[in-house]
């Protein structure tokens, strides 16, 4: 069937990996702008000790490997991001239990269980201009996919769309949570770095497989 499984999530992290060593420097400049500069290098750092655990340690559930990603990132990442990516997966994890082959309901559920972790962390709400004005449209798009009876590929897909829109959509705002929220007005026309970490980590969700 089209469910989704432990190779996966390897996948997915495998990717996530690529494409932020490949943005490292995007990312250090989006966060040089309204940040401190860091955030492109600190999740490279996080995703690198992954891909090694995920060598030494391979996981054998989605779980499993959810959460060796968390306990990596908490570990390997200082600032705001470890520690807010870590909750994510480690709460998706938690939500997709012992289950080793991930529906559309669940996938979605594990999403929605991420966004929550990082609320309860951080205490963003839309439009504060961090990773949640990603990630809450991802979520709101991966359940309607779900309950329309989408595949879990599609519901990725819908999601990644979403969290791209979302990053884009932070460009105009001010920011009130993280070190951006200190530049009031002046950032207006950055993108938020976490919004756009985000949305390139969904996308590599979306085009992970088995
Ligand atoms: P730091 O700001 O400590 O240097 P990073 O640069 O790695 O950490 O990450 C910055 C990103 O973290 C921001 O772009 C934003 O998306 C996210 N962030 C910061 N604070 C919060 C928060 N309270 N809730 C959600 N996301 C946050
Ligand atoms: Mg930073
Ligand atoms: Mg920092």
């Amino acid at each position: 069937d089209s469910s989704l499984d432990t190779a996966w999530a390897v996948d997915w992290l495998r990717r996530s990996a690529a494409v932020v060593s490949e943005n490292r420097m995007a990312l250090i400049e989006l966060d040089r702008a309204i940040g401190d500069g860091d955030h492109g290098e600190n999740l490279d750092r996080g995703f690198s000790a992954i891909l090694e655990k995920l060598d030494s340690e391979p996981p054998l559930t989605p779980a499993a490997t959810f959460k060796l990603a968390a306990m990596t990132l908490m570990s390997k990442v200082g600032g705001a991001a470890g520690p807010l990516y870590g909750t994510a997966f480690l709460r998706m994890g938690t939500a997709m239990g012992e289950a080793v082959e991930i529906d559309s309901a669940l996938l979605a559920a594990g999403l929605a269980a991420a966004r929550d972790g990082v609320v309860a962390r951080g205490k963003a709400e839309v439009g504060d201009k961090t990773m949640i004005d990603a990630w809450t449209p991802a979520v709101d798009a991966a359940i309607s996919a779900a309950d329309a009876g989408a595949s879990p590929a599609a519901v990725l897909a819908a999601a990644a769309a979403a969290a791209e829109s979302g990053a884009v959509a932070t460009d105009p705002l001010i920011a009130h949570k993280g070190r951006a929220s200190y530049l009031g007005e002046r950032a207006i026309g950055h993108r938020d770095p976490g919004a756009a970490s985000s949305a390139m980590i969904l996308r590599a969700a979306a085009q992970a497989g088995g």
